[in-house]
């Protein structure tokens, strides 16, 4: 494939500067399609990656809220970006617990990488279920829903207004001589008001606000809850959090288009509000940490050492403590779980409720 810096160049000098959010799109789309970014050889590594515990917990978070929505004979199993699919072939793992779950669910995974989706297929050919893939949500045929994403909302592009004197100008990304730069829109976002402090970085998640809008639609109207782990903040806040990873470490956004991995922080305020329906309930967000520890993680890596060789034991005790490490920097506190839940469900396993979002 020709490198993107070369088609990005093309089309700046032919169209001008394009937003933050075209530009992360961009590469985003063409960083993901031709590769799998995971684990030790990849840019970087996702909690199921880390260790079975995390997707087998969410297994059984998954079973619990099935029997909380009255036990659907036809329910939708669906996953938002999988990756490896690995959290998805330790969730069907854990829940051969429960027959009637397996017999009632249907996998959907919603994932637009060719590479990735061969990648899924390979990790749940064991699984003996039967796998549909989607571009988007709204391709899941409809039924109540049991949804998860990890890592999802920050892979999706955000628009970027940076405040000046003039008001929230539109962060842009432009060419000078054949060079990537950032730069502004000249006339600024009036809708956005008046900023208060100059050089804050407003970021607005509309694709993110998008897909929670669709969740929520469809869980309002067939039922069900989407668990949404992401790392992140609960806005307002002003800042600008869009970073590029490769081989682990951090790297200059502009620098290597479509090689690096792209994200932002999620602001689960936003997700929230993009979610906003009277018959939806927000749960959460709380740290990782708190959500796991609540789910029993330690119990369950207390069974999986029983077992262990002392090697798979130590194995067992790093993976339970990056998972759970607390600190600004820790997996544990860095990471969020947030549920969107229809109404009827008033208590989900590991995450305290909210009013009603119309509320
Ligand atoms: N959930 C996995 C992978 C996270 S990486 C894990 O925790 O390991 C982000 C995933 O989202 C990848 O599978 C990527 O291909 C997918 N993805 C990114 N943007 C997407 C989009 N707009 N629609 C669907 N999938 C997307």
């Amino acid at each position: 494939m020709r490198p993107l810096a070369d088609r990005l160049r093309e089309l700046i000098a032919l169209e001008g500067p394009i937003t933050v959010e075209r530009y992360m799109d961009l590469c985003i789309r063409h960083y993901y399609a031709g590769r799998d970014p995971l684990g030790a050889a990849g840019d970087f590594t996702t909690a199921p990656e880390i260790s079975q515990m995390f997707g087998e917990l969410i297994g059984l978070w998954m079973l619990e809220v099935w029997h909380g929505m009255g036990r659907p004979v036809s329910c939708r199993l669906v996953e938002l970006g999988p990756g490896r699919g690995t959290l998805m072939a330790d969730l069907l793992r854990a829940s051969r617990l429960l027959p009637d779950f397996r017999s009632a669910v249907s996998v959907h995974l919603v994932e637009t990488s060719p590479a990735l989706r061969e990648r899924q297929r390979a990790a749940l050919r064991a699984s003996g279920f039967r796998i549909e893939w989607h571009d988007r949500f709204g391709e899941v045929p409809p039924g109540p829903v049991l949804l998860v994403a990890n890592e999802f909302f920050d892979a999706l592009p955000v628009r970027q207004f940076m405040a000046t004197e003039r008001g929230w100008c539109e962060r842009l990304v432009g060419l000078e001589e054949d060079r990537l730069i950032f730069g502004l829109r000249a006339e600024p976002e009036k809708e956005l008001g008046r900023p208060l402090r100059l050089g804050d970085v407003l970021e607005w998640p509309a694709a993110s606000m998008e897909v929670a809008k669709a969740l929520s639609r469809r869980l309002a109207q067939d039922g069900g809850a989407a668990l949404i782990v992401d790392y992140g903040y609960e806005g307002p806040a002003f800042g600008d959090t869009l970073q590029a990873v490769k081989d682990h470490a951090y790297a200059d956004p502009l620098a290597e288009p479509g090689e690096a991995d792209l994200t932002t922080h999620v602001d689960f305020q936003r997700i929230a509000q993009g979610a906003s329906d009277e018959k939806v309930r927000v749960h959460g967000p709380v740290t990782q940490a708190d959500f796991l520890l609540a789910l029993g993680i330690e119990a369950r890596a207390a069974g999986l050492r029983q077992k262990a060789t002392p090697a798979q034991a130590a194995d067992i005790d790093r993976a339970l403590a990056r998972l759970t490490e607390r600190g600004p920097k820790g997996m544990g506190e860095l990471f969020k779980v947030l549920a969107l839940a229809h109404n009827d469900l008033e208590a989900l396993p590991g995450l305290p409720a909210r009013s009603p979002l119309s509320a």
